[in-house]
């Protein structure tokens, strides 16, 4: 074995040895998360008295989720919901918040450049104004092509 060899052979066992250090602690780094999580979902659901299917965020997870991307919590996405009378903004569709399909459920809305929360919209149209990128001039031009074609 020249000597290159056991350099290479000790880098890996050393990096083996970080890997399954680093496999464990991590293990033990999230069981202990996922057992604070579930304490503390158990305890807001309990506060609140509110009951989901195993299938549904717990509201818990939901206003952590809300909070981290759009720096709203889950009350201010329910007084939102009730301005917009339980619709989308834009095709007024129904939502239906407990719904397992997401197609259904309220889609916060914000804006990309100043991350200001807009309202709340279905799927479709959340994803449809992301396609467009935003942009005011596509989206009118694209409603003057639908309506030059229109039957
Ligand atoms: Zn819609």
């Amino acid at each position: 074995m020249g000597c290159e060899d056991i350099k290479k052979k000790r880098r890996y066992e050393s990096s083996q040895e970080y890997l399954r250090k680093r496999r464990l602690r991590y293990k033990n780094n999230t069981n202990g998360c996922r057992d604070r999580i579930k304490e503390k979902t158990k305890e807001y659901d309990a506060r609140f008295k509110i009951r989901l299917g195993p299938e549904h965020y717990s509201r818990y997870t939901e206003n952590v989720g809300l909070k981290s991307r759009y720096g709203i919590t889950i009350r201010e996405k329910e007084w939102m919901l009730i301005r917009q009378h339980n619709k989308c903004l834009i095709c007024k569709t129904e939502f239906y918040e407990s719904s397992p399909r997401a197609t259904y459920r309220p889609h916060v809305d914000h804006c990309h450049t100043t991350g200001k929360i807009r309202g709340l919209l279905c799927k479709k149209c959340n994803l449809g104004l992301g396609y467009y990128i935003d942009s005011i001039s596509n989206l009118a031009s694209a409603a003057r092509y639908l309506y030059k074609h229109r039957h």
